[in-house]
């Protein structure tokens, strides 16, 4: 077996990788795990080889392995697609400014759990507990990881002592959303019992009234986020279950998933129903996601009744979900940002990227289709001369993140049509570049749609453009 003889050592392939972005022990275990596969590869094929051949073999694999490995990691990418809260590319990008009191907060001790009024130990991120509940027009609210921690809190809380631990909740509304996140699975792991109420398009107040007996514990109602029912549909106002839920002793509790603060009618002709609004139909609590239509950090926000905030806050589980100082800091300035609009600051003032400071997800669905044309002729007059066929086409942006699965808004895209690749190959080469770009294939085109894309990367996307139409053909 004269070939694996011929297999370089580990070190001398390091070396020869060498200068590279990886720690070195990443290196040196990819390029063991590569070296032992070829081995038990030509062991058994034992297939006569060269010396050269096989040295060039081991370099082009483990290379290869390399490239994948470093594209696993997480980086910034220019998101072409349109969809705005994209929960696979992070769903709400945050604000500049932001990120500034990120950074020092990160960068310095602080005051989290500290009074600095009596230089005692104080409640941990008390100001954002107080300007979240005024955001949300609640009593009180506080804040953990995700909205599916936040359910489980509450459902721990209120439902997981027998027999009273069963939740009432429409069939209508027995929801997955995303990957993982099954409503009833959620309950089932949080030790509630599910009691499922009414039809899937229909569910009236008097099939809750008729479900409620001793074992009931709460009523909960989810929002249906990532798809739309119409035609034969029904299910009773908030305000209705409310009044139910009163009058029977019951909490109720409603899970908004998306947490628009804004109305989202000035941006999609669609309206979703704000914390505060839900809260003043006499829901106890709200639940939603900071990271969604929130357009802030991943974080589970629950707002409402003060008595049942405080309960939660006493939990021993919540200590299991409490978020740390990053998040609660960057939670903290996006409640501020929005507060602030609310006061008539409007941080959109016309131009984009100033709006894009606070609440840049505000800002891109903000951002006037015209803007976007001008940026997309500018991209197209910049690719002149080079193989692609390119123009200006007229984009359909979605809200994403399981938000208003039916809004759409008119968008600009650049079409591309590359002369010497195929359009799959084009988007790959594409998703190498650096930073990656991603983009979508319709129509025969490859496009980007500019409103998920911030105009300060207009000038990369070409860069990667240019790069990409520079490979050599593979056009057969
Ligand atoms: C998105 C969503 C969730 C999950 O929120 P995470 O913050 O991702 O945990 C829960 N409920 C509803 C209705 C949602 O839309």
């Amino acid at each position: 077996m004269t070939a694996l003889r011929d297999i370089p050592s580990i070190d001398k392939l390091v070396r020869q990788l060498e200068p590279i972005d990886l720690p070195r022990p990443v290196v040196v275990a990819v390029v063991r795990r590569e070296l032992a596969a070829l081995r038990a590869e030509l062991a058994a094929k034992s297939i006569p080889t060269n010396v050269d051949q096989t040295a060039q073999d081991v370099t082009a694999r483990v290379r290869i392995a390399l490239n994948q490995l470093r594209r696993s990691r997480i980086q910034p990418v220019i998101n072409g697609t349109g969809v705005i809260i994209h929960t696979n590319f992070g769903r709400s990008p945050l604000g500049e400014g932001l990120i500034r009191t990120l950074a020092e907060t990160a960068a310095n001790y602080n005051n989290i759990e500290y009074d600095l009024s009596t230089g005692e130990r104080g409640g941990r991120a008390s100001y954002l507990e107080h300007n979240l509940a005024l955001l949300c027009a609640a009593g009180a609210a506080t804040v953990v990881n995700n909205c599916a921690a936040a359910l489980v809190l509450i459902l721990r809380h209120f439902a997981s002592i027998p027999p009273k631990n069963q939740v009432l909740i429409s069939r209508g509304e027995l929801v997955q959303i995303g990957g993982g996140f099954r409503v009833p699975e959620i309950l089932q792991a949080s030790g509630a019992v599910l009691r499922e109420v009414g039809t899937t398009n229909k569910t009236t107040i008097d099939d809750y009234r008729e479900a409620i007996d001793e074992r009931t514990a709460l009523i909960l109602k989810v929002h249906q986020s990532n798809f739309y029912m119409r035609g034969f549909v029904e299910s009773p106002p908030s305000s209705d279950l409310a009044r139910l839920a009163r009058e029977r002793g019951l909490p109720f509790v409603e899970d908004l998933g998306s947490g628009a603060v804004f109305p989202t009618e000035s941006v999609c002709d669609r309206h979703e129903p704000t914390p505060g609004e839900v809260l003043g139909e006499g829901v106890d609590l709200v639940c939603f996601s900071g990271d969604k239509l929130f357009g802030g950090p991943q974080a589970g926000i629950i707002a409402g009744n003060a008595n049942h905030v405080t309960a939660l806050k006493k939990e021993p589980f919540f200590r299991a979900l409490r978020c740390d100082k990053l998040i609660l800091s960057a939670l903290q300035a996006t409640v501020d940002a929005h507060l602030s609009r609310d006061a008539g600051l409007d941080p959109f003032n016309g131009a984009q990227d100033s709006a894009g400071g606070e609440i840049p997800i505000l800002a891109m669905m903000k951002a006037p289709v015209e803007a976007l044309r001008a940026r997309a002729e500018r991209i197209v007059s910049s690719v002149a001369g080079l193989p692609v066929s390119a123009s200006i086409g007229a984009g359909e942006a979605k809200i994403g993140g399981g938000s208003m699965p039916e809004a759409v808004i008119a968008s600009s895209t650049v079409d591309l049509v590359p002369h010497n690749a195929r359009l799959e190959s084009f988007a790959a080469r594409l998703r190498a570049a650096a930073p990656p770009v991603i983009g979508y294939i319709s129509d025969d085109r490859f496009k980007i749609d500019l409103r998920t894309v911030f105009p300060r990367q207009d000038a990369d996307l070409c860069t990667a453009i240019r790069h990409s139409l520079s490979v050599p053909t593979d056009r057969s």
